[in-house]
């Protein structure tokens, strides 16, 4: 495989720029503009219908960060964020974070403005949309973050203060092991509402549920 980073773009620094400056303050990120005229075509030892493959599916979050690590064309043709751990939390918005034991709210969380992600998210561990009061403003997000949604291994899922579709949290509660239900409605197309006891045939017999 060869390198697809430009020698002279690839950090995006103005070229009449000394190594001092371009250490400096004048460093920025690249828009999606500037990022993808700083890649240069690439002659992989592959097919066309097997890099196409290897694009478009990556084995795990691991791989997929690897493979755009090593070039940049793998981001262009399939860009997807990874996430661990998603979280809206009432007045702070969506954030996310890398901690592990986070519950939405930890030193290391960070903003995340949803509608300036150019792709999709690869969610990897945890989905936690809770929000109060119970408004119709913000009582569809989980439902609404969906379509935005590339893999979705989360498996730990937390929802209060939601209104869902019953093949929302069918879709959200697949491969979960660990939920968290409170003050939510799930609804059939026809507005019928979904009993407990049909909602808790979406998880498998080992999640631990509660609410
Ligand atoms: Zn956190």
């Amino acid at each position: 495989m060869g390198s697809c980073f430009s020698k002279k773009r690839t950090l995006v620094v103005p070229e009449s720029d000394s190594l001092k400056d371009a250490l400096g303050s004048d460093l920025f990120f690249p828009d999606q503009h500037q990022f993808v005229e700083s890649c240069v075509p690439q002659a992989f030892s592959f097919r066309s219908p097997i890099m196409n493959y290897i694009y478009d599916n990556p084995s795990s979050p691991e791989v997929y960060q690897k493979l755009i690590r090593s070039c940049k064309i793998f981001y262009l043709k399939n860009p997807i964020l990874v996430i661990q751990n998603l979280s809206y939390i009432h007045g702070k918005g969506w954030r996310y974070c890398i901690e592990d034991e986070c519950l939405g709210n930890c030193a290391k969380c960070k903003e995340i403005k949803m509608e300036s992600i150019q792709g999709k998210i690869w969610l990897a561990k945890t989905f936690r949309v809770c929000t109060c009061p119970f408004t119709d403003e913000h009582s569809n997000l989980a439902s609404t973050f969906i379509p935005k949604i590339y893999r979705y291994n989360a498996n730990e899922l937390i929802i209060y203060q939601q209104k869902l579709s019953y093949n929302d949290l069918k879709f959200l509660s697949t491969g979960v092991k660990e939920c968290f239900l409170s003050c939510f409605v799930v609804k059939y197309d026809n507005g019928e509402k979904v009993s407990h006891e049909d909602i808790i045939k979406f998880f498998s017999s080992d999640t631990k549920i509660s609410k």
